[in-house]
């Protein structure tokens, strides 16, 4: 029945009638709240279970599974994606109960055997880019998948990234095929906001000296140590970046990665390069902290053709691992497309260098 229709057939106002409806939604949140409990329970009680036989807490395939089913049986009735994304907050929530915290957010234990391979696109598109892609990087091994949700554009007129909407279709796109998302984060509210969606924090080159925040970031992840990766200021010294390190160790989380990302110089008068690759901080920066050191040879590129070439001088130098940014079709990409990588690329440089 049309809104007008019933409010005639029952001669009530709007207000009223807002009244009633909202009766009615508080009635459906108690059973939702009551039924999202029961399922939580019965999730707990698998997880114990799996952990007492000694199996693996982690299902990817049955999670996948009953997303798939859901979404074959329910089109129609709600869009796919909520359900998605409400699925997995309630997949999420369960198994973070029981994360070890020391395997998961100890980054020095992931990255004791081989370097830590951060690759993706610049940017969250949609869920098709996201989605072709994480299956693609799925099946190179690639275990942490980055992509901006929340974009630090120099002019506030050019594409931001999807927000919350980007960072669910990341998390969907990546825990489904067992892969952790790295994201990077403007502000201490979205950081709240999204908190258990992202397993690696990334503040960006131009947040390393926003010291309040750094604070803030240190003080949010001293409980479970989630690892942080703390890009350098495209200005900063290195003394600069292992201090802005500090505010977030100080605040009791040692879990932070130092990523270098090339600074401006004079070069950038008439250099193809966007920043100046700053290959030898690698080697002072291992000297200077026991923290894990990482380059992203993207952003200090700018250009596809040098990345890849700068990402093997950096792992020669003894960095500890790469972020690079990933793109299926690089030239359609909405961000930084130019010093994209292709999928085909990347697959070949992993296999030369890295496996
Ligand atoms: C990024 O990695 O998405 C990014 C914006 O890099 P940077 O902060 O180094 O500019
Ligand atoms: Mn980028």
């Amino acid at each position: 029945m049309q809104l007008n229709e019933q409010m005639q057939e029952e001669n009530i106002d709007s207000e009223n009638l807002v009244q009633k409806l909202r009766m009615q939604l508080n009635g459906i949140d108690d059973r939702l709240v009551a039924t999202l409990a029961e399922r939580h329970k019965l999730s707990c009680e698998i997880i114990e279970a799996k952990i007492d036989s000694g199996l693996a807490v982690e299902d990817f395939e049955r999670e996948r599974a009953i997303l798939d089913r859901l979404e074959r049986e329910y089109t129609g009735v709600a869009d796919p994606k909520l359900f998605r994304a409400i699925y997995n907050a309630i997949f999420t929530s369960a198994k973070n109960k029981y994360k070890p915290k020391e395997a998961f957010y100890d980054v020095r234990r992931l990255i004791n055997a081989k370097p830590l391979i951060i690759a993706g696109p610049c940017t969250v598109e949609s869920y098709d880019q996201i989605n072709s892609l994480a299956e693609k990087l799925s099946e190179m091994g690639v275990l942490f998948m980055r992509g901006g949700a929340y974009k630090p554009r120099t002019s506030p007129y050019d594409f931001q990234g999807l927000g919350v909407e980007g960072l669910d279709l990341l998390l969907d796109a990546a825990c489904t095929r067992g892969m952790y998302t790295v994201t990077e984060i403007l502000d201490a509210e979205a950081l709240e906001e999204n908190y258990d969606k992202i397993d690696v924090i990334q503040i960006g080159s131009r947040n390393m000296s926003a010291y309040g925040f750094l604070k803030q970031v240190g003080k949010f992840t001293r409980d479970d140590n989630k690892p942080v990766i703390l890009k350098r200021g495209f200005s900063a010294t290195i003394t600069e970046l292992l201090n802005a390190g500090e505010y977030i160790i100080n605040e009791g989380n040692p879990n932070v990665v130092f990523c270098l990302r090339g600074i401006r110089t004079f070069e950038q008068i008439d250099s193809k390069f966007r920043n100046t690759p700053d290959l030898a901080a690698i080697l002072e920066l291992k000297d200077r902290t026991d923290k894990p050191v990482i380059f992203d040879p993207s952003h200090a590129a700018g250009d596809s053709k040098y990345v890849l070439p700068l990402a093997k001088a950096a792992l020669n130098l003894g960095a500890d691992g790469l972020m690079i940014e990933v793109h299926d079709n690089p030239e359609d990409a909405l961000v930084d497309g130019r010093q994209a990588v292709s999928t085909a690329d990347f697959e070949e440089f992993l296999k030369n260098e890295i496996l």
